[in-house]
């Protein structure tokens, strides 16, 4: 054929070593980090987003601990830092694991050596179409929320996450009423306790700069020329950007229309029965529930209704869905054999490899399978996917040189930093005595409007903790876990005040 045939043919056909699919953090680091291993090798990046995620600033505070900004990129920024890696933006719509090929909605077949899986999450929507239910999942859908926010004066929030927790703390000029399934806010986080610490705080907002130690998330391009590709090209929710990571809310405008001081409502344990327009809502002859201290009456009229399982009706302009996310493994599923676990997600060995041979899954689309230590724990969170996604390229190239690979000290002590209602918040190993029953002794320090301290003790050994506001505590604690220090003698003072914990093991 002609030479432009010839083209179109080659540019069908692609084919690299090592090839990784999604531009998340995950994706991104591992393609960063292959480059950097394999400086020779010919590595493939595909995405279905504009703009890629890339971790700068990055800082390792201590040994299981790190921070570092976020920013998103186009594209080329990883092309020109990594010579040898290659991005293609397209949609990865189908994996032939025994042929070692993908195919993309345009119609490339992508031949690897090596695959890893970075697909990320989707938001998991409350029930129903209604266009004024709003999942938040990546810039695109926090600009749609946000052009949404500005015209609302009341608001519902539905789930108890981080994102939720960030999202009701933020909106201003708004009323907001957040529903959540469990007995205390946050709970995916903190305990009842802390929970209690940060209540005064919903209503009363405080602002603080952000210290330091917290991650920004920063916006290089303004307006993105082009948008995340998916399946139905055209309908695009947004739900195949990459996931937003640290402070999203707090880098942006998230401002309703009404001039009212920012009023919460918190209902506890209840669910989402149904979302219901203005004539839905009509048809049932409910009536509305109105806060106390919100504006308005029973008999105001709204564009979409919440009815939850405690009977209440709240009206509002927008409901937002921060139920959490799922693995997104759609396209690699059919016609494939791998182990999928209970939560969605690609279940993955030590090795972060797949069940199936050649191929790797990495960051909020894989389930950790292997024998874990026991005081680590996943969750889809930012570091992990960076952790990961960097483990998951070393793993790879030692597969390929015929090397072993011992895990990365990150997986022994689950840690991460982060910032509710203006505090620092720090999580350590089995912050919530996940998985200890009753077998666990608390201690306690709290100091309101100013610190929360909580350790747990299992065996006389440190084992999780919680710190809100500026403890300081964290590197010491995450020696005490780290070491498993029998703190039995030492433990009705360990959380005494101005006493220095290192003078107990001189
Ligand atoms: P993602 O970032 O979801 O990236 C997946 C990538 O894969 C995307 O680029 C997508 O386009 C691409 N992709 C998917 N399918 C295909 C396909 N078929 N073909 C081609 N490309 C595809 N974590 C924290 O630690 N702290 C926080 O404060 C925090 N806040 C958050 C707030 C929000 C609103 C959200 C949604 C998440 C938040 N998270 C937070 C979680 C964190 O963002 C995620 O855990 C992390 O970004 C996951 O990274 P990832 O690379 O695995 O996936």
């Amino acid at each position: 054929g002609s030479r432009e045939e010839n083209e179109t043919c080659a540019t069908r056909e692609v084919e690299a070593k090592f090839v990784i699919v999604g531009g998340g953090i995950a994706g991104v680091t591992c393609a960063e980090t292959l480059a950097d291993e394999c400086p020779e090798e010919k590595i493939i990046l595909i995405t279905a987003s504009p703009l890629v995620k890339v971790v700068t600033n990055y800082q390792q505070v201590s040994r299981t601990m790190e921070t570092f900004d976020v920013e998103e990129k186009p594209s080329s920024t990883v092309e020109s830092q990594c010579p040898n890696v290659r991005v293609i933006h397209a949609f990865v719509s189908g994996l032939q694991a025994e042929e070692k090929m993908l195919t993309t909605s345009d119609g490339k077949r992508v031949h690897y050596d090596k695959l890893c899986i970075c697909s990320g999450g989707k938001p998991k929507l409350i029930p129903g179409q209604n266009p004024l239910v709003v999942g938040i999942r990546d810039t695109e859908s926090v600009k749609s929320f946000q052009k949404k926010l500005s015209a609302a004066k009341r608001i519902v929030v539905v789930g108890n996450g981080g994102i939720a927790t960030e999202l009701v703390y933020e909106v201003e000029g708004c009323e907001v009423v957040w529903a959540i399934k469990d007995r205390s806010i946050s709970s995916a986080f903190v305990d009842e306790g802390a929970a209690q610490f940060f209540l005064p705080h919903l209503n009363q907002k405080k602002k603080e700069e952000a210290s330091a130690l917290v991650k920004r998330l920063k916006y290089t391009v303004e307006n993105e020329g082009g948008s995340a590709l998916s399946p139905t090209e055209g309908e695009g929710d947004g739900s195949f950007g990459s996931a937003l990571g640290p402070d999203w809310a707090t880098s942006r405008h998230m401002k309703g229309a009404s001039s009212v001081c920012p009023q919460v409502h918190v209902d506890y344990q209840v669910e989402v029965v149904r979302v219901m327009d203005r004539d839905q809502m009509s048809a049932t002859h409910l009536k509305t529930h109105t806060p106390t201290h919100f504006a308005g009456d029973s008999e105001q009229e709204w564009p979409v209704y919440v009815e939850l399982s405690n009977g209440c009706v709240y009206g509002c302009d927008l409901v937002v869905s921060a139920t959490g996310v799922i693995p997104f493994t759609d396209p690699f599923l059919p016609g494939n054999t791998f182990e999928v676990a209970e939560d969605g997600g690609i279940k993955v060995n030590h090795k972060l490899e797949t069940s199936l041979p050649d191929v790797y899954a990495t960051g909020d689309v894989c389930t950790a399978a292997w024998e874990r230590s026991k005081l680590w724990l996943q969750m889809r969170l930012w570091t992990q996917a960076r952790q990961m996604g960097s483990y998951a390229a070393r793993s790879m190239v030692a597969a390929t040189r015929g090397e072993s690979i011992s895990l990365d000290i990150c997986f022994e002590l689950f840690a991460h930093v982060t910032k509710f209602f203006g505090y620092k918040v720090v999580l350590l190993g089995l912050f919530n005595a996940q998985g200890l029953g009753n077998d666990y002794e608390l201690l306690l320090r709290v100091t309101e409007g100013e610190e929360y301290v909580k350790v747990v003790l299992h065996e006389g050994r440190l084992v999780g903790a919680i710190l809100i506001g500026e403890t300081d505590l964290e590197e010491t604690f995450e020696n005490l876990a780290l070491n498993q220090t029998d703190l039995t003698a030492f433990k009705d003072n360990l959380l005494e005040p101005g006493i220095d914990i290192e003078d107990f093991f001189d």
